[in-house]
């Protein structure tokens, strides 16, 4: 793939979507609200600015977000269709299969390389929403009530409800138009936060109880015998990353879940860059917050985190605090 290695104002971006006919808009594997939020709010924009607009993604959008699509997603973009991506850092994490050139790379993440024809990356952004946002803004375009409910996820998931070290005055400056717009923040937290299962609660308890302490770091291993206990998946187990983050005294949390062909990692910290840790592990991710995936199984995965680890933060004196798996 061709690299590109200029970024572009909003502006620049508002004025260039004005000159297409036909997009596509999708967004990064393993989609958070920030993902599903900033491409509907994209679409919508491309829809207001009277073009054909599409939102394709081949996985399956998670259970808590499908309130925000108008309609099922396509599973691969059209060909004769302008690819726009949306928070995705790299160009090999995009959700759909094809050959598009992406025309625009819009996104938040440090370490994106800046891969589209156009991009619209700002680290400072607290969601890539705030950025479909500043396109609404300089388009000239109004946002509903629905457009402002899909930014207004992107940011108040990203953010981990306005708690996070990215929010900032310009984020909830936006949150206060979102609100003008009709959002109502009880109303989209209940659709996130309060339609889950049973099976999710219990894989979240599972995960919880798995912790381990080792000196400053926290890590849980959640793996196919939880799943089976529990009847959740991978994907519900992440769901504690932000539980775990409670213990005095841990500077990284990392959640290590097994997946058919290896484990999947999230790491968190307030201090350390665990994203230069996940780029190691041939992952990415802010510096705060940063995931990867391996082939080893979830054991291995976490002795080879604990290495990576030792240097970087006190692993104290192993044997570990917490209950023995
Ligand atoms: P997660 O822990 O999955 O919520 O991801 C935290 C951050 O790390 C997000 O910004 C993801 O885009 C990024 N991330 C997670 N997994 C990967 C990966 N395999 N490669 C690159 N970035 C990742
Ligand atoms: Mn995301
Ligand atoms: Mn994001």
């Amino acid at each position: 793939m061709q690299t590109y290695t200029v970024n572009n104002t909003a502006r620049e971006v508002a004025e260039f979507l004005k000159g297409l006919k036909k997009v596509a808009v999708s967004t990064h594997t393993g989609a958070d609200g920030d993902a599903i939020g900033s491409a509907v709010a994209l679409v919508r924009l491309a829809h207001s600015l009277g073009k054909e607009a599409v939102f394709c993604y081949a996985e399956e959008v998670p259970g808590y977000l499908q309130w925000l699509l108008p309609s099922e997603p396509l599973q691969e973009c059209p060909p004769d269709h302008d690819l726009l991506v949306v928070d995705t850092s790299r160009a090999d994490r995009i959700g759909t299969s094809g050959t598009h050139q992406v025309r625009l790379n819009l996104d938040h993440h440090e370490d994106n390389p800046l891969y589209g024809e156009m991009n619209l990356v700002d680290p400072k952004a607290a969601a890539s929403a705030q950025l479909v946002a500043a396109l609404y803004a300089e388009a000239g375009v109004l946002l509903d009530k629905e457009a402002a409910e899909a930014i207004y996820t992107g940011i108040s998931t990203d953010t981990g409800g306005f708690r996070f070290r990215n929010v900032s005055p310009e984020a909830h400056k936006l949150v206060a138009d979102l609100l003008r717009a009709g959002v109502v923040p009880a109303d989209v937290d209940y659709r996130i936060n309060r339609t889950g299962t049973v099976e999710q609660l219990n894989i979240v308890g599972a995960s919880l109880s798995n912790a381990q302490c080792y000196g400053e770091a926290l890590i849980s291993v959640v793996d196919s015998s939880d799943y089976e206990r529990t009847g959740a998946t991978e994907l519900d187990s992440k769901e504690s990353i932000d539980r775990l983050r409670t213990v005095s005294g841990v500077e990284v949390v990392a959640h290590l879940r097994e997946i058919e062909d290896g484990t999947k990692a999230s790491l968190r910290s307030e201090s350390v860059d665990v994203g230069e840790i996940a780029r190691r592990f041939g992952g990415g991710g802010h510096r705060l917050a940063a995931g990867y995936t391996t082939p080893k199984s979830p054991q291995e995965a976490k002795q080879e985190l604990l290495e990576a680890l030792r240097g970087t933060v006190d692993l104290g004196n192993l044997p570990v605090r917490g209950r023995q798996i």
